[in-house]
């Protein structure tokens, strides 16, 4: 085996010798895989097609001890790092150009213990692996609304969905995680070990270490729930958005309801001549009983004249795959997103105008719901900071061809600069693209912006973790001189 040339974090270029290379290799459970060796391109492959990096050198690990090693290594030699989960990250951190990648997304193992209500999960699993394991036992925990999701990046970013309401976001249900510090230790953090780690992993991103297991707190959902959408005409968006509004601030904490503009997919229970024309989708689950459900979902179904309404009984791990089509990888993504404490008029007014010139047939401008169990808790019990927010709106801008890019990423950021007078100044981290490093401070993390540095100086002094919507390590505490 040759040695090769890979990329350090100063931005210089090492060389790793023949003997390390086979050292590495013959010390993994999982695979090394060079440029051109088979499983190379799935590895370096994420749902962004936007991005297209290369690294020198993949490792697809299957354990803890690979990625020990890997950090090791890394760290070692000071090589541009990237963790990959699930890959669905848009602003495309998981892979690095150049550097050493390590691909966790063979790790999809899920343990529930349903007497005790947990679940411990490996960082490659997805949403879907969760999902579908808890729900044989009518468990579940809160987690996103795409079921090809990592349950990795989700949790470290904060984690939002259905059951958020009611139930908080992701990291309100993270028990403990086992993870590999910079420098190559496993250490497990939970509220009583490393508490100041754990603080940090709930929100604070890929910064401070590689988790290699979540334990989740399960709660009864399902199996069967009530779910759906109630799809009406574009012309009525403004005054089901007002209705939308009033119903949301008094809805019970197990109805969450989502609203999406975009052009209507060909669903089979819509019209044909509808397919294919600028539609706002309401789309709720609840996570109570069926008659709970049905009661709660009532208003919602009655705002205006629906095109569609196929609210019901739905298998609640169904529900979390009804996205999953609008949703697949290998597309070209870019996505700006803001915070919202209120549904302003005239953020309605600039959402329902911008959907009538969306760039391409699969652009999306989603009103995700919030609110609930996940603002009872206070911005600094975790590293996720926006417990005031009660909407985020994500301008999910999709399409197939580079030939694209200028008019799909241009008409994104006009947007976001039209609605930003509206908005609380916060971001999700999640929804960050990967040009974004300025609202990182600010906008991501806010109040918990410095004692997320003390803690990376803490656990990555040198940043070997970087790729990831990075915290520098805060500068080492001067001591006064009298
Ligand atoms: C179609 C779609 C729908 C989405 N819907 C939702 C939603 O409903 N709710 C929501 O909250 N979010 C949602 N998201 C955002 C999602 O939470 C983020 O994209 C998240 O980062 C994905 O995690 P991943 O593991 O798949 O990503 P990856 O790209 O693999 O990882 C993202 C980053 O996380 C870090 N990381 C990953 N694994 C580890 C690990 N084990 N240890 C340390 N660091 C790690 C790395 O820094 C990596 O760059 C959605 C994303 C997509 C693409």
């Amino acid at each position: 085996m040759a040695g090769i040339a890979i990329k350090t974090t100063d931005g210089t270029r090492t060389s790793l010798s023949p003997e390390a290379l086979a050292a590495l290799r013959g010390g993994l459970r999982g695979e090394l895989r060079l440029p051109g060796e088979a499983g190379y391109d799935e590895a370096r492959t994420i749902w962004n097609a936007m991005i297209d990096r290369r690294p020198a050198a993949i490792v697809r690990a299957v354990g803890a001890g690979d990625v020990i090693q890997t950090v090791r290594l890394a760290a070692q030699h000071g090589l541009l790092l990237s963790i990959r989960g699930g890959g669905h990250n848009v602003a495309g951190n998981a892979v690095c150009e150049g550097g050493l990648m390590l691909d966790l997304s063979r790790m999809v193992s899920v343990r529930v213990d349903p007497g005790a209500r947990t679940a411990r999960v490996e960082p490659g699993a997805r949403l879907a692996d969760l999902d579908k394991e808890t729900q044989v036992f009518g468990l579940a925990t809160p987690v996103g609304i795409n079921s090809t999701t990592g349950v990795a990046g989700l949790t470290l970013g904060g984690g939002f969905g259905w059951l958020s309401r009611k139930y908080g976001l992701t990291v309100d249900n993270l028990l403990a995680a086992d993870v590999v510090t910079a420098a190559g230790e496993l250490v497990h953090a939970s509220p009583i070990d490393h508490p100041d780690l754990f603080w940090a992993l709930r929100g604070g991103g890929g910064n401070f270490g590689v988790v290699t297991s979540f334990e989740f707190r399960l709660h009864p959902v399902g199996p069967q729930v009530i779910a759906g959408l109630i799809v009406h005409p574009l012309s009525a968006a403004k005054e089901v958005l007002h209705e939308y509004r009033a119903l949301v601030a008094k809805a019970p904490d197990e109805l969450c309801c989502w609203a999406v503009m975009r052009k209507a997919p060909a669903l089979p229970f819509l019209p044909r001549e509808v397919h294919g024309t600028e539609v706002l989708v309401l789309a709720l689950c609840h996570a109570g009983s069926l008659e709970a459900g049905m009661e709660a979902a009532a208003p919602f179904r009655a705002i205006g004249k629906p095109i569609a309404d196929v609210v019901g009984p739905h298998p609640f791990a169904g529900w979390q795959t009804a996205f999953d089509p609008l949703l697949t990888p290998g597309e070209r993504n870019y996505w700006k997103s803001h915070d919202f404490v209120e549904l302003a008029d005239g953020l309605i007014d600039a959402l329902v105008t911008a959907v009538r010139g969306l760039p391409s047939p699969q652009c999306e401008i989603f009103i995700g719901n919030l609110g609930g169990e996940i603002n009872r808790v206070p911005a600094e019990a975790t590293a996720y900071p926006h417990r005031n927010v009660n909407y985020v709106v994500n301008v999910h801008t999709r399409w197939s061809s580079p030939s694209e890019d200028t008019a799909c990423v241009g008409w994104t950021r006009a947007l976001y600069e039209a609605t930003a007078p509206f908005a609380t100044g916060g971001v999700y981290v999640n929804f960050m693209p990967e040009d974004e490093a300025q609202r990182i401070r600010a906008g991501a993390y806010g109040p918990n912006y410095d004692r997320l540095a003390r803690v990376k100086a803490k656990y990555d002094p040198k940043n070997l973790f970087r790729m990831n919507q990075n915290v520098p390590p805060a500068a080492p505490a001067v001591s006064a001189v009298a």
